[in-house]
């Protein structure tokens, strides 16, 4: 298939390119590079440096005619989206709304929206399934809902087959692609961060939650599996409509876990302190997986921690300044 992936220079959008390159798919890239790579995009493959706000270069690059669209652009941090809120509803919601209008206008059939567990907000249930309750608590998950809904309806009146892959935690690296994020917030890369830079200090958010050890419990997820996730979710899903699909492992692990199993892959032991609560932060986010089993065929198979944070650390090791190319 002739695939566009919109955000391809970004995280999860460059690990993902690489994967359907290797399934034999055709694939062209459009980012805008505000938070993405150049370093991250293969050389040789049709690059469009631009913005999704731009309806007319969409449709420019569009009419270039795709059997599929994997929609990752996006600004992605929650504290932010709280902080500056039209920045997200403007960007990632309205940008969006342009890219759904000119994939249909274009006639393509399939379109695969990069979705987050945020949309569930704080459900107080063991494992989240895909009917779980719908009630994001922050700007960022707002915005997250509020493009699937406008995927939803445009999907139905039109017949495209479209997928919303609900990420829970992504993290790990494949090969040369990693996690760099300016600031760095998540758990994992923040914990290699401490090793690798002498002025980088991670902190306990929190130690008093109901959960066995005291510590948030979430749902990690490798990003190559995340990765394979979407290529088989242009390749399975032929559904008119909307299709909405969780993507973890079903197995809860808290912050003191990671902070082990990082402590027995860097070699070193860490004893970070204790902060408080991070406001916003749920004690317990596991998905289920069995839909994505029963839909896709997909199941995780690098997400083991010992893995996860092999191959986080082995990247940070090898890029002590990240990419390096802002
Ligand atoms: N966390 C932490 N210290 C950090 C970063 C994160 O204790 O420096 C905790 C955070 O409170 C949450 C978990 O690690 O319980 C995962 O946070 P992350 O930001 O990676 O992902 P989220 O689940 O918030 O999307």
């Amino acid at each position: 298939m002739k695939v566009l992936v919109t955000g391809g220079a970004g995280y999860i959008g460059s690990v993902t390119v690489r994967r359907l390159l290797e399934h034999g798919h055709d694939v062209e890239i459009f980012d805008d590079f505000s938070t993405g790579h150049r370093s991250a995009v293969p050389a040789g493959l049709p690059l469009h440096d631009s913005s999704l706000l731009d309806p007319e270069s969409l449709a420019i690059v569009l009419a270039r005619r795709f059997d599929a669209v994997v929609h990752f652009a996006a600004f992605s941090l929650v504290g932010e989206s709280v902080a500056n809120p039209l920045k997200y509803w403007g960007n990632n919601v309205a940008g969006s709304v342009n890219l759904v209008g000119a994939a249909l206008e274009a006639g393509v059939p399939r379109f695969v929206f990069s979705s987050s567990a945020a949309v569930y907000g704080e459900p107080d249930v063991e494992t989240i399934d895909e009917d779980a309750r719908l009630a994001p608590v922050n700007p960022y998950g707002r915005t997250k809902l509020a493009i699937e809904w406008a995927l939803a309806d445009a999907a139905r009146q039109t017949g495209m087959c479209a997928t919303a892959l609900r990420y829970f935690n992504a993290c790990g690296a494949d090969g040369a692609l990693g996690e760099d994020h300016a600031p760095e917030t998540h758990l994992i890369p923040r914990i290699l961060l401490s090793r690798i830079d002498p002025n980088f200090e991670f902190q306990i958010f929190g130690d008093d939650y109901p959960t066995p050890d005291g510590t948030c419990i979430r749902d990690y997820i490798h990003v190559r599996d995340l990765a394979e996730a979407h290529v088989k979710a242009i390749e399975a899903v032929d559904r008119p409509g909307l299709t909405p699909i969780n993507l973890g492992t079903a197995t809860g692990r808290s912050v003191r876990e990671i902070i082990d199993v990082a402590s027995r892959v860097v070699g070193e032991d860490f004893a970070p302190v204790v902060r408080g609560r991070r406001s916003g932060d749920p004690a317990r986010l596991v998905a289920s997986n069995a839909k994505a089993e029963a839909v896709l065929g997909w199941r995780p198979v690098a997400s083991d921690l010992e893995t996860i944070l092999g191959d986080a650390w082995r990247w940070h090791q090898e890029h002590p300044r990240g990419y390096d190319d802002r």
